[in-house]
């Protein structure tokens, strides 16, 4: 498999790894745009948001709602933040595994670039 966030998932690439269970795994953005800049993943290999289908329903869910937790353990939930994922190359997806970035500690613009 060479997809680059598979080899964080199988520890054959390092990362920050903030929380892991089951399902998912979140790690700190390589390139951060935030005082927080997180990645949240499942852990099952899906290019992108077009090949989900129905049966991915609850573990797609878990991704704002482990980002919403991460959010406020980090302090910054009542301010706020900002949630994206990225699809293909129009929306700016550079990694072909799902994921969701959790973007907090400073203001966000509306709309995006
Ligand atoms: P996207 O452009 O939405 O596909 O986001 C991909 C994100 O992955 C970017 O924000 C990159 O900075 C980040 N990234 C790329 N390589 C790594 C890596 N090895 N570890 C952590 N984050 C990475
Ligand atoms: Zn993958």
């Amino acid at each position: 498999m060479a997809c680059l966030f598979c080899k964080i998932i199988n520890r054959e690439i390092p990362a920050e790894i903030v929380f892991e269970d089951d399902e998912v795994l979140v790690f700190e953005d390589i390139a951060p745009q935030a005082p927080t800049h997180l990645l949240v993943i499942p852990k099952r290999h899906v290019a992108t948001l077009n090949d989900l289908d129905e049966a991915d329903q609850s573990l797609v869910g878990r991704l704002p709602i482990v980002a919403a937790r991460l959010a406020k353990e980090r302090g910054f939930a009542e301010e706020g933040y900002r949630v994206v994922m990225n699809c293909n190359d129009d929306g700016g997806q550079t990694v072909y595994h799902i994921h969701m970035h959790l973007m907090g500690g400073r203001r966000f613009t509306w709309p995006a670039g």
